[in-house]
């Protein structure tokens, strides 16, 4: 079956496809250009962006039924969890991406790709402005408006540098396969100008410290890839850097890891301390010169500065000013990502949805919405609800609220149980009453624990999928509706609110050993885990040409070790 599907990739690739695109009219134009009309009765959908969200959409989208116009400043789809091993040669930076236009040629229908990036939405008249990416010739630069009718939002978001002075200038981030492929270059060249002639020990020593912000999944693995690299190859290169190279991984919180279990955290901090990663937590950076970056001790306020030879800043996510620009306008300025409803759309607009790192559910409507329903529940308004009432109430917040159910399920129900019974002091033998402001007030303090849905590709692609069903059945489910009782007015909702199902996580140490966190809390961590990162990772690949790519460079590695040169 292998053999017939990597045939079939290979034909397809070059076989010229039978698939015929919709001229991309505006990349030509000389003013500012309206695109051409709809396909004949279709409904145009827009899609922003080709990460792991709009992929997963274009992907499971049924192509006959809409003319879809994708945009975005690249052609390609990129494998994100990969980039860390981009960054040491491990792989290869051509092996873990696709191109967008290999996906969508398999797709039968109206699909058009515009490499551009969009600069301003507006709702009100259902268009996105939009320029080309800039190139080195001035042709083809000239902005263009699409209109649509569905709008799919999925354009990520930008590394934050929390306004930290510095940081923009001479930091390098994380983020895009550009960013990966500058810092293997950058780790090479300071290796390089260490060994130069007439430089003191001191400013060997600068060159060769290698400093990380931020102790998320990102900061930490890429700061394991970058000792692999450097103890299993570059010191056989470079013998006279052996005893002066450094690694520095800062960290403002107290521990690294800290979305992994307690577990996890406490082995990677002894692995990094035994591995003589210098490990510094409760340490906030404060400023970034081109020569040094300042900390602020966050227990003794204490200031220091740390001379580096480059500084790779990953501390998180922000919002990109497109989005920043849209949510002004549509009044969720207070915002950090877009707040869209359960079934991904964007709260106040009807035809725009909203998936991946951009957005999130709105928590706080979520809570209010559980409070009225728990009102609702209380019939005689009596500020009481029997146990039956309760398990009512609970039955109908899951159905509209499926997070809620996973959250509740996952042994915090008992808590918030046991929080209501301490509030009010109920008797917990036979008829509980559960007091209403109790709950809505112990509810509020889990509220934050409700962790609804984190930044990463695993709920992107799983939103991308959901919101491509719900397009194909959009028709279907208008006239039969499937979802839970309209919580607003009468009847059901037409679909099913999004359910994410967390798959677990991974999180490389280096040393070909994993840390592996599953569904159900069950952690494993080694080398076994290894091999269980290597074969998730080369299945998840979009295409059976990335994946013989990743895995041949796997390969490469184990037997060659890692390029050095500088190209
Ligand atoms: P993205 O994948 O970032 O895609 C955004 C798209 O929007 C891009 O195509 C971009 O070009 C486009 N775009 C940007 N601006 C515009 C514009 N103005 N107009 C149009 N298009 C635009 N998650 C995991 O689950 N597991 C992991 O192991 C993991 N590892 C990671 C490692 C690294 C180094 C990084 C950076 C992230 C990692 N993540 C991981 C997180 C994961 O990559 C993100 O959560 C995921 O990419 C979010 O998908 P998205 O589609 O929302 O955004």
């Amino acid at each position: 079956l292998i053999f017939i599907d990597v045939l079939s990739v290979f034909f397809n690739c070059r076989g010229g496809g039978l698939v015929a695109y919709s001229d991309a009219k505006p990349h030509n134009a000389v003013n500012v250009v309206e695109s051409s009309p709809t396909a004949a009765n279709k409904k145009r959908v827009v899609v922003l962006g080709t990460g792991w969200a709009g992929t997963s959409f274009l992907k499971n989208l049924d192509s006959a039924t809409y003319d879809v116009h994708v945009i975005s400043p690249r052609n390609y789809f990129a494998f994100t969890p990969l980039l860390p091993s981009v960054t040491c040669g491990t792989v290869e930076a051509r092996s873990v991406v696709e191109p967008i236009r290999n996906i969508i040629r398999k797709k039968d229908g109206d699909y058009s790709f515009w490499e551009a990036e969009c600069f301003k939405i507006d709702e009100k008249n259902k268009k996105v402005h939009c320029r080309p990416v800039q190139r080195e010739s001035p042709e083809g630069k000239e902005e263009f408006i699409v209109d649509y009718d569905y709008l799919v939002v999925a354009m990520g978001a930008r590394s934050n540098t929390f306004n930290t002075p510095g940081v923009e200038e001479n930091c390098h981030f994380l983020k895009e396969v550009e960013d990966a492929q500058k810092i293997r270059r950058n780790v090479i060249d300071c290796f390089e100008k260490s060994c130069l002639p007439n430089l003191s020990e001191d400013e060997r020593k600068k060159h060769l410290h290698f400093v990380v912000v931020g102790g998320g999944p990102t900061g930490v693995e890429f700061s394991a890839a970058l000792l692999d690299f450097i103890s299993e190859d570059l010191v056989m290169l470079y013998p006279t850097a052996k005893d002066l190279v450094k690694i520095t991984l800062l960290e403002a919180g107290d521990h690294i890891l800290t979305m992994f279990d307690k577990r996890i955290t406490a082995f990677a901090e002894e692995k990094f301390q035994r591995d003589g990663i210098n490990l510094k937590t409760g340490s906030m950076v404060v400023k970034v010169t081109d020569k040094d970056i300042c900390t602020k001790d966050r227990g003794t306020g204490e200031i220091s500065s740390i001379p580096y030879g480059m500084v790779v800043w990953s501390t998180g996510i922000g919002t990109r000013p497109v989005v920043t620009d849209f949510m002004k306008q549509i009044g969720q300025s207070n915002r950090r990502v877009l707040a869209t409803d359960e079934w991904l759309r964007v709260e106040g607009c009807d035809s725009i949805y909203a998936l991946g790192d951009c957005a999130t559910i709105n928590q706080r409507k979520v809570m209010e919405d559980i409070s009225a329903i728990f009102n609702k529940a209380d019939k005689d308004q009596s500020g009481t609800l029997t146990t039956k009432e309760f398990q009512d109430a609970l039955d109908d917040i899951c159905e509209r609220y499926p997070q809620v159910e996973l959250y509740l399920k996952d042994k915090q129900v008992k808590n918030i149980v046991d929080l209501l019974k301490d509030s009010k002091g109920n008797d917990k033998k036979e008829t509980l009453e559960m007091d209403i402001e109790g709950f809505k007030s112990a509810l509020s303090q889990v509220d934050s624990k409700v962790k609804f849905l984190p930044a990463t590709a695993q709920v992107a692609a799983q939103q991308g999928k959901y919101l491509a069903r719900c397009f194909n059945e959009m028709e279907e489910r208008t006239k039969n509706p499937e979802g839970p009782p309209r919580f607003r007015g009468v009847g059901r909702h037409r679909f099913h609110p999004f359910r994410y199902r967390h798959l677990g996580q991974f999180a490389p140490l280096g040393g070909e050993q994993t840390a592996a966190q599953l569904p159900g809390d069950w952690v494993s961590i080694g080398h076994s885990s290894q091999w269980l990162w290597y074969s998730v990772y080369a299945s998840k690949q979009v295409s059976w040409r990335t994946r013989m790519l990743v895995v041949s460079d796997w390969g490469r590695r184990f037997i060659f070790g890692r390029d050095s040169s500088r190209i």
